[in-house]
């Protein structure tokens, strides 16, 4: 069994951690660094460079030279051939990948781990498509003596800026379609995630990623993230983060006009039918909330239960929850880790106390957790609230922590109503047995995602994203890809 402490201990030393700019290890231009801590304990993993609008200068200007130069010369096969290299090389070192993922971001180790299959497949999936780009001729008024044709062509340098929730599969999702397509990237994780961004930059450059295609810069998002969607060298901001966020972004898009997608925020609902099959969508349904403890954007925290099954559904769910193992991620066995920063447990702790002041009864959980040894981390017990209403702020606003808000519902049509009055639009989980209803509510819900009698799933090959306020555009799939070209029309008269 792999001793887990033992090699957490030899991943991160407390030493200084440089940011990846031009196929070099660089500090900031400011000589400014930050700390890089364990949400587990508060312990300091490592520095980072703090850049700022310097380093994403610096950055946005080899992502151009490798656009028009070298990068610009490898042929489909050859980025074909890179991804490949880039998940075998991901393969091999999975572990200390999830590991770092664990110790930089809490994720429980159990959960990164499994989390292989997708991001692996992202590479493999996008390196299938990278051979396979292509666009048509077209027919037009002049046959014979005008050839018309369209070239699919990669949008440029593209500005990725990611949170802090999924390091690995965030970062990955946005590279990916970037070297199939033969676009250049400037990444900037999240300050509170960096370490995990910068070993897969170290990875990729292993598996021969020339210098300039990709580049990480570390910092903050009010310097060297808004510096990035506003920088003229930029041609795409490809965005995941709140809605807040999202629409500072597209704000400052607006100056170049540069094309922007965005992964936003969400408040998901879950529609459990008096006809599911209860034993199987209690832990599903729990999970859909407490997974990564409660820090999803697709957390399905609005849990509408059939009045029939309502009382005997959430008393499950809330048995489940309490039986949950909070602790440090990096045990195996631990399935709630902590929460990413005092802030935001803070934050977290603010809508508890409002779901109680405002009406609401907690079944289970309803405060933080206190974790032996771990006094330095923050940690949330999981959360089932009951006598919730539409009109509560907890019911409302995208909490991003291990909290459900649980409701009753009578009939179908009320139900769809109520999970669609959200701004958000994400996605949603529907459990029955009954296939009409399975079809008709899932057409009905206006969403990105509808899982029925299941949640979470996202697979590299399906289309995932947002509705509404949840953000436009789409990762995954075909539609992913083609967000990283521009169609090209060429007339050539005969
Ligand atoms: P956030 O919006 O605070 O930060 C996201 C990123 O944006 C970080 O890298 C941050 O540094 C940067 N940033 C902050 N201000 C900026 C600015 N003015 N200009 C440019 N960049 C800026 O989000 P967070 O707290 O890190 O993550 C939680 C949020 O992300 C939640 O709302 C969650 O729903 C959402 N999220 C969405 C998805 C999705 O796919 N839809 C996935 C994960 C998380």
């Amino acid at each position: 069994m792999t001793d887990w402490k033992s090699r957490a201990a030899a991943l991160y030393d407390g030493g200084f951690r440089p940011m990846f700019i031009d196929g070099k290890w660089v500090p900031a231009a400011s000589g400014e660094v930050m700390d890089a801590r364990n949400p587990a304990n508060g312990e300091l993993l490592a520095t980072v460079p703090k850049g700022a609008a310097a380093d994403i200068d610096a950055a946005v200007a080899a992502a151009r030279r490798a656009f028009d130069g070298p990068w610009s010369k490898f042929t489909p096969f050859e980025r074909q051939a890179l991804l490949l290299r880039i998940a075998e090389r991901f393969e091999a070192e999975w572990e200390t990948l999830c590991l770092s993922d664990t110790l930089d971001m809490g994720m429980p180790i159990a959960r990164t781990l499994a989390n292989s299959r997708r991001v692996l497949g992202m590479l493999r999936f996008y390196a299938g498509q990278a051979v396979a780009i292509h666009g048509q001729t077209i027919p037009n008024s002049f046959p014979g003596e005008i050839l018309s044709q369209t070239v699919k062509e990669p949008i440029g340098v593209v500005g990725a800026i990611i949170p802090w929730n999924a390091p690995i599969a965030g970062s990955v999702w946005k590279i990916a379609p970037a070297i199939a397509t033969g676009c250049t990237v400037v990444l900037k994780p999240s300050e509170e995630a960096s370490l995990t961004v910068l070993l897969i930059a170290r990875l990729m450059a292993e598996a021969g990623l020339p210098d300039g295609v990709l580049n990480v810069v570390t910092g903050h998002g009010a310097d060297a993230g808004a510096a990035l969607a506003a920088h003229p060298g930029v041609d795409k901001i490809v965005f995941t983060g709140s809605t807040a966020t999202g629409q500072a972004i597209a704000r400052a898009a607006t100056g170049t006009l540069k094309h922007v997608s965005l992964e936003l925020g969400g408040k998901s609902p879950v529609i459990v039918c008096r006809d599911a099959d209860m034993d199987k969508a209690v832990p599903v349904a729990a999970m859909a909330v407490f997974a990564n403890s409660g820090q999803i954007c697709i957390a399905g925290s609005r849990l509408f239960v059939a009045r029939e099954i309502h009382d005997e559904f959430v008393a499950r769910v809330a048995d489940f929850a309490g039986r949950l193992r909070i602790g440090h991620g990096i045990d195996p066995d631990t399935e709630i880790g902590p929460i990413i920063s005092a802030r935001q447990s803070q934050r977290i702790e603010g809508f508890l106390g409002l779901g109680i002041e405002e009406g609401a009864r907690a079944f289970t959980g309803g405060a933080r957790h206190e974790a032996p040894g771990l006094e330095g981390g923050h940690y949330i017990a999981p959360t089932v609230f009951g006598g919730v209403t539409d009109a509560m702020t907890i019911a409302r606003e995208e909490i991003f922590g291990p909290v459900i808000s649980a409701m009753p519902f009578d009939t179908l049509d009320e139900v769809v109503e109520r999970a669609n009055a959200t701004p958000y639009g994400l996605a949603a989980g529907i459990f029955t047995n009954h296939l009409g209803t399975a079809h008709k509510l899932s057409r009905r819900i206006r969403a990105g995602s509808v899982w029925v009698n299941m949640y979470h799933a996202i697979d590299p090959a399906v289309p995932f994203g947002g509705m509404k306020m949840s953000g436009y555009g789409r990762e995954g799939g075909l539609e992913h890809m083609y967000e990283y070209l521009q169609t090209k029309a060429i007339w050539i008269n005969t």
